[in-house]
């Protein structure tokens, strides 16, 4: 199907969804990296900042308060950020100027790499109120790996970036957003008490699993990202649980 087409079928699901869910529940919402526009990305998965600002402005314009961690079931937004690229260091200024303090999810084994951040930088952003938490060590299909790779994964980067913060890591986003119950349970015994899907929905809407819903805007229009806001991507819900829940 032509790319245009796609959007098109998307953005129109997004709006039913809307209509249908139409709500002001918390949410939290996901991103891998921003840009300043023309400049090249660090990776293909960056917001250009016009975009970015121009989300900021609809959640804030839309009544909505941004957050470092949802405490309430309505009206809060929490930004976050996978993998850890260069980009958001490189626009800081911006994140610090609007107050903005968004969660960003680290590779440990990336950390230092080219289009990563480096110790240092994540040291300098948690001195700004930026929050760091594990997207494993290195970032593999979760649902591939056995119970004694899963520990490794979790408990490495858990120690690894809680030793660089000095402070006690105790949240992970699982990569390309997949798991399954083995996963869930080796995360809690690893530690961790907060567990973030990338399937969309509201912060406090918990699915079966008891893991958190995000939604992705990354690439989101105005419009659509405004959708999104109101809940028009929990539309998606069962297709993201399909795709990323493996029994
Ligand atoms: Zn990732």
């Amino acid at each position: 199907m032509r790319k245009e087409v796609k959007s098109k079928i998307y953005s129109l699901a997004l709006l039913l969804g809307a209509i249908k869910f139409n709500n002001k529940n918390s949410k939290v919402l996901y991103y891998h990296d921003v840009h300043e526009d023309g400049d090249v990305p660090e990776t293909v998965m960056s917001t250009p900042m016009s975009l970015f600002k121009k989300h900021i402005e609809i959640i804030k314009g839309n009544g909505f308060e941004i957050v470092r961690e949802v405490t309430k079931p309505k009206g809060q937004v929490m930004l976050t950020f996978d993998d850890g690229y260069l980009g958001v260091l490189k626009n800081r200024t911006y994140f610090e100027e609007n107050g903005l303090k968004p969660t960003i999810f680290i590779i440990t084994s990336r950390i230092g790499k080219p289009n990563f951040m480096s110790v240092e930088n994540i040291k300098s952003l948690a001195k700004s109120g930026f929050i760091f938490q594990s997207h494993t060590h290195t970032h593999p299909d979760l649902n591939l790996c056995t119970a004694v790779e899963l520990e490794d994964e979790f408990i490495k980067s858990k120690t690894l970036l809680s030793e660089l913060l000095s402070k006690e890591v105790n949240a992970i986003c699982f990569p390309k957003g997949f798991f399954n119950d083995q996963t869930i349970s080796v995360a809690r015994q690893s530690g961790y008490k907060k567990l973030y899907s990338s399937i969309p929905g509201s912060y406090l809407e918990r699915n079966a699993f008891g893991v958190i819903c995000r939604n992705l805007v990354q690439f989101s229009s105005p419009a659509d990202f405004k959708n999104t806001l109101f809940g028009g991507m929990t539309i998606f819900k069962k297709r993201y649980t399909n795709q990323h829940y493996h029994e």
